[in-house]
């Protein structure tokens, strides 16, 4: 039987009392079931001026797919979502147009804010799925089909094992004298490096605006961006949306000698890896120190599940977004004759 945690409005108010306690700027990324999208309106954390609803992009393209059946077309569905500039959305979506109208317009009616990178204004800080969470799913993988106790047990014990490890890990970063996560030292460091190869002409030293010309590669690159470092933004969308000067601001921040480094958003400080794992658990003692319950437990034989020797199942109820799809596409792809859109777009 399929389980299904309905997410109704009573949730949203316990999230907003115990989780968001009035803090402002929150943004909800989900699937699009119809009980949460009703529910999300009802409560003002996710609803503009204080906070913003987004689509998973990979239920977008799963359920995208379910309605257009075409694997190549559900390709270029994630690739319109997880653009960051509008150019290269909209020669997708004109791909996408050219070779199925209905998809096209499945795609032209869902709210573009909600689904794409390029449309979103920087909410999504770089995050395009519910992956995130869904890794708590893999910290708790086994911790099925066990006794109550033995299920607090182990979710206990791997709940604490995974915030000790994080907890190291924060502390290893702090006497290496880290400034970022790594996840923000690579990227940094990356778009660092790519900003030798830029450009830069200056254009006013009031709001340090400058345009940014790439270096040309094969049939790619000579692109033409303007940042503005007063404003923050770039247009090539991603110091927006990641909160760390791209490779183009980098160049720009050099020319009007300012420090790339102090730009980088402050959620990706050490100290605030550190202070994300940094509470303690209290271990627990034996039972008998336990205080009375007050109830008894009364075991319930009717409802045993008889397990069978051998390897177990899995329970897990497996959908579209499961199945491979690779020989499929492949076959598809040859059929098109055109491998990808992406050769398409400079
Ligand atoms: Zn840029």
């Amino acid at each position: 039987m399929k389980k299904l945690i309905h997410l109704g409005s009573g949730f949203f108010k316990q999230l907003s009392r115990h989780v968001i306690r009035g803090r402002r700027g929150m943004c909800l990324i989900s699937d699009r079931h119809a009980g949460l999208i009703k529910a999300v309106r009802e409560g003002p954390d996710f609803v503009s001026p204080h906070g913003v609803h987004r689509y998973c992009l990979r239920h977008v393209c799963s359920n995208f797919n379910n309605t257009i059946k075409n694997v190549v077309l559900k390709d270029l569905c994630w690739q319109a979502g997880s653009e960051y500039q509008l150019r290269k959305f909209n020669r997708i979506m004109d791909e996408i147009k050219k070779q199925d109208v209905k998809a096209f317009a499945y795609l032209d009616a869902i709210n573009k804010e909600k689904w794409t990178a390029s449309h979103d204004g920087g909410w999504r800080c770089g995050i395009l799925t519910t992956n995130m969470s869904e890794c708590i799913n893999g910290v708790l993988k086994g911790a099925r089909r066990l006794p109550v106790s033995a299920l607090v047990e182990i979710t206990l014990e791997r709940t604490v094992h995974y915030f000790h490890v994080r907890a190291m890990k924060g502390q290893k970063m702090l006497q290496n004298n880290q400034l970022w996560t790594d996840f923000a030292c690579k990227m940094f460091i990356s778009w660092q490096q790519k900003a030798v190869e830029h450009t830069v002409t200056k254009y006013s030293h009031a709001q340090q605006s400058a345009s940014v010309v790439t270096r040309r590669q094969g049939r790619h690159g000579m692109n033409t961006h303007v940042v503005k470092i007063a404003n923050r933004e770039c247009s090539c969308g991603k110091w927006n949306q990641f909160g760390i000067p791209c490779s183009h601001a980098q160049k720009v921040c050099g020319a009007y000698n300012i420090s790339a480094a102090s730009m980088v958003k402050d959620y990706y400080d050490v100290m605030a890896y550190n202070n994300t794992y940094s509470k303690h658990f209290e271990p627990v003692q034996s039972e008998d120190y336990w205080d009375d319950p007050n109830f008894q437990l009364v075991h319930d034989p009717t409802i045993r599940t008889v397990t069978r020797p051998g390897r177990n199942q899995t329970t897990r109820i497996h959908n579209e977004m499961d199945w491979r799809q690779t020989r499929a596409r492949q076959e598809a792809q040859q059929q098109q004759g055109d491998s990808s859109i992406q050769e398409n777009v400079p």
